[in-house]
């Protein structure tokens, strides 16, 4: 059983003071699969003092050094792939297949940031063009900080990489909290901070739960950024927490995205689009387009490819290279999953598909694959979060009401279109109040693109040249001559 009952403080493991430890369970065979120490706000005092000693070193090497480390630390991550993957399909209950993702989007989002280190210097002191020849502004790009990064288990290499990689690039230091739900995977990146060297306290790790680091750590007057990625409720108590001392904030939420197939889409084209933006990772992805609007031209059609796909699915062990739906990733994830089924038949929500139309394996936290049609735009299960395998569909009259209906929401972190003509398709995606909208494609997420969400799913955008600005302030330096 893999243990983490120490912190990873100032460049070495050290024990913590805190004498609770979580036990960490492997969600198929529903058995302890590990421990972390619960960190405490002592560990957190310490990463912090830790990381703000290494800000005035780390902060002024040249950007050339900074990317190197972050080469350094892609090609070591690269070179654990063979032994992350079945950790992190064990913990988090994902098939092999998408755990090998979350390894290999984190690889590239390193190797994108240590490139983005390297051109930074040369970048610097930008000149701004001005009306007055008597002063002469140029632009400069700083750290922030003191970044903390707190994060959710869904994707732990990647939605880790996507803060880590920027702030290091920037010349922040960090303290990174990983969730307490499936933190084992994330241990290697501070193993691979030791194991490469990186100057001490520039990268912290600190295991814990909300009470014992997360909220400690939002709350430290020597942080001096918080990036969180998580549920809305959590991440509005880490705004609150920013609005002490006005510190910079990043938020990455919840969303309810939905997914447009228009009149001239191929079903079986599209139903492939459906399943992909839904039923990946069990339905545990913040873009998940879990809101269906399909024109009632080929919605029949549509539904019976997509019943056929479902039946399809395999669950089963996330090792077995067959499955394609793993377990929820812990017990409380399928309690939260089923009494959103409780309220669909208590609304007597017509199921296409659910746990009536299969067995489930005899062990782990499984939820069936599920297709309600006909949802009303009232129901609960339109409107909120599921993050389970629980597609909601609807039909539309036309492209107007598709817009209309995939814009009510809170939420505005993805959408997806899929139609026959790309310019229409196109058109209709450019109306979407969504950070990030895929037409005619799945959900992909480069680090060279755009990552965030609007309205309430979050504040900031990650990846790219904005994730790298979310971690800097711009000073602006005027002179004379
Ligand atoms: P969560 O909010 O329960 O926990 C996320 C992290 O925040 C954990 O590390 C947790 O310990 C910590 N935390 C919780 N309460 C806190 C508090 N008050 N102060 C400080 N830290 C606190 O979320 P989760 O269940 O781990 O993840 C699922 C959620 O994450 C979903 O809502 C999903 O949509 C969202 N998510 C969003 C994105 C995105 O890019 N927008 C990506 C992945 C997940």
């Amino acid at each position: 059983m893999p243990d983490s009952l120490h912190q990873f403080i100032d460049g070495r493991w050290v024990a913590s003071r805190a004498t609770r430890t979580l036990t960490i369970v492997d969600p198929y065979h529903e058995v302890p699969l590990g421990r972390v120490t619960a960190g405490d706000a002592q560990d957190v005092d310490a990463a912090v003092a830790a990381a703000r000693r290494a800000l005035p070193d780390w902060r002024d090497r040249p950007g050339d050094e900074r990317g190197a480390w972050l080469d350094r630390l892609a090609d070591d991550l690269a070179g654990r792939r063979g032994a992350l993957m079945p950790l992190i399909a064990r913990n988090g209950g994902k098939p092999l297949a998408e755990a090998a993702f979350d390894i290999d989007d984190a690889v590239a989002c390193y190797r994108y940031y240590a490139v983005q280190a390297r051109e930074l210097d040369a970048r610097q002191g930008a000149s701004v063009t001005l009306d007055n020849d008597a002063v002469r502004a140029r632009c400069y790009r700083d750290p922030v900080g003191v970044a903390a990064l707190i994060t959710p288990w869904n994707f732990p290499l990647v939605t880790s990489a996507w803060k880590l990689a920027p702030a290091l690039a920037a010349g922040c230091t960090v303290v990174f909290k990983p969730s307490e739900v499936a933190p084992l995977p994330e241990q290697a990146i501070a193993e691979i901070a030791a194991a490469i060297e990186l100057p001490r306290g520039v990268l912290n790790l600190i295991n814990g739960d909300a009470d014992g680091v997360g909220i400690p750590l939002s709350r430290h007057p020597g942080i001096d950024k918080l990036s969180f990625t998580g549920s809305n409720p959590a991440g509005e108590a880490v705004m609150r927490a920013a609005a002490e001392g006005t510190r910079n904030v990043s938020l990455e939420l919840g969303g309810k995205s939905p997914i447009l197939v228009l009149d001239d889409a191929d079903p079986e084209r599209a139903a492939e689009r459906v399943m992909n933006g839904l039923f990946f990772n069990a339905g545990q992805v913040c873009s998940a387009t879990s809101r269906l609007l399909v024109h009632q031209a080929i919605a029949e059609p549509l539904y019976a490819a997509l019943t056929r796909r479902i039946d399809a699915l395999v669950l089963g062990d996330p090792l077995d290279p067959a499955t394609t739906q793993g377990p929820q990733v812990n017990r409380r994830q399928r309690e939260r999953i089923a009494a959103y089924l409780a309220v669909a038949r208590d609304e007597g929500l017509t199921a296409l598909r659910d746990a009536r139309h299969r067995d489930l394996p005899e062990h782990g936290y499984f939820i069936a694959p599920t297709l309600y049609r006909d949802v009303p735009t009232h129901s609960r299960l339109w409107r909120e979060e599921i993050f389970g395998p629980v597609l909601c569909a609807r039909q539309v009259a036309d492209d107007a009401e598709a817009v209309a209906l995939a814009n009510d929401s809170d939420f505005g972190l993805a959408a997806s279109v899929v139609g026959g003509d790309p310019e229409r398709a196109a058109r209709v995606a450019r109306r979407l109040e969504a950070g990030n909208v895929w037409v005619n494609t799945d959900q992909i997420a480069p680090p060279q693109a755009a990552w965030g969400g609007v309205k309430r799913s979050g504040i900031g955008r990650e990846l790219g040249p904005w994730g790298l600005a979310a971690y800097q302030e711009v000073k602006h330096l005027m002179a004379t001559g």
